[in-house]
């Protein structure tokens, strides 16, 4: 059985075919490029399909799709002119499924990191699984015993934007002081340039920014070198206040943290979190089992493909594999 998974994200769209066990065999690669809009892009992952589809053993049977920011999954549409410029209430499904005759699936990338972490990742044999991906904004999926939790309207909790600070600095949304403007890419680019890290002014991608400032910042911590630390102890800190408020909530027992911000400064920045979640362990439980996502840049394509398997197969979401 073959599934192709894509992840669209404001940078790369990344394409592989999947066998029954959950492996990739196949894969590419090319740049989103989200402003020459989103009919070029969804053309272009066509082909792309169809050229793993091409050279697979045996027939495609679904596709998993796994896009950045807000979804419809019942309408297969994606709304994100935030961070994917052209990609306002576009339809991926339909032109997908028109062109291959087989199903297709949607999911935002939080709740496809979720699910390949869940599946194949740190978040194995949890219970009640949250997985965070801090980059330029934080995102969150949720799977309570092996079920993917989402919102009453059937989209994903927009936890990157609960309110943290509401005096704090203005947020990609428009609101102030939300959790990802002051603990995610979009924080650590402010306090960077605040405290005199500079990166080249031609650079305006976001994303691009906020992995230069990231550069900049890692090497600073690496020499020990005090300002790049105080950032990255005062992001972990506000992580660790929205983690708090998230057990309140959801009482998770595994916490997951990826995303290329939060893999990267793992190490340095867990023992703030956890301290965190230490000093308001109470009533409420904050004693979640902090773990750094293992999947990498591949969560969103394991999720996307293990979605697509259980819609088909009906096989339980998180089954780890052989
Ligand atoms: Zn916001």
């Amino acid at each position: 059985m073959s599934i192709v998974a894509a992840d669209i994200g404001g940078t790369r769209t990344r394409v592989a075919r999947i066998d029954g066990g959950g492996r990739i065999t196949a894969r590419r690669e090319v740049p989103t490029a989200p402003g020459r809009g989103a009919s070029v892009a969804l053309r272009e992952l066509g082909g792309l399909i169809d050229a793993l589809a091409a050279d697979a053993p045996d027939r495609l049977r679904g596709i998993g799709l796994s896009i950045t920011g807000p979804v419809d999954t019942a309408t297969g549409v994606v709304d994100n002119p935030y961070t994917l410029p052209g990609w306002g209430a576009v339809d991926v499904v339909s032109p997908m499924r028109d062109r291959f005759d087989v199903p297709v699936g949607l999911l935002n990338d939080a709740d496809a990191a979720a699910i390949g972490e869940c599946a194949y990742g740190a978040g194995r044999g949890a219970q009640r699984l949250v997985v965070i991906t801090i980059g330029t904004g934080i995102g969150m999926g949720v799977v309570v015993d092996g079920v993917l939790q989402r919102r009453a309207d059937g989209a994903h909790a927009e936890a990157g934007h609960h309110l943290i600070d509401p005096g704090g600095p203005t947020c990609s949304c428009g609101g102030h002081g939300c959790w990802e403007a002051v603990a995610s890419g979009q924080a650590l680019v402010r306090l960077a340039q605040e405290r005199g890290f500079r990166v080249p002014d031609d650079i305006t991608d976001p994303d691009e920014r906020t992995r230069r400032f990231a550069s900049a910042v890692a090497a600073g911590a690496e020499s020990a070198e005090p300002k790049a630390l105080a950032i990255l102890h005062e992001i972990a800190w506000w992580i660790g206040v929205g983690l708090v408020n998230t057990a309140a909530f959801l009482a998770p027992d595994v916490i997951v943290i990826g995303g290329g911000l939060g893999v990267r400064f793992f190490d340095l920045m867990a023992p703030t979190t956890q301290e965190v979640l230490r000093r308001n362990h109470g009533m409420v439980r904050t004693d979640a089992d902090l773990r750094v996502a293992l999947n990498g840049d591949d969560a969103g394509l394991f999720g996307a493909g293990r979605w697509m398997a259980r819609t088909l197969d009906g096989e339980p979401l998180c089954r780890t594999p052989p």
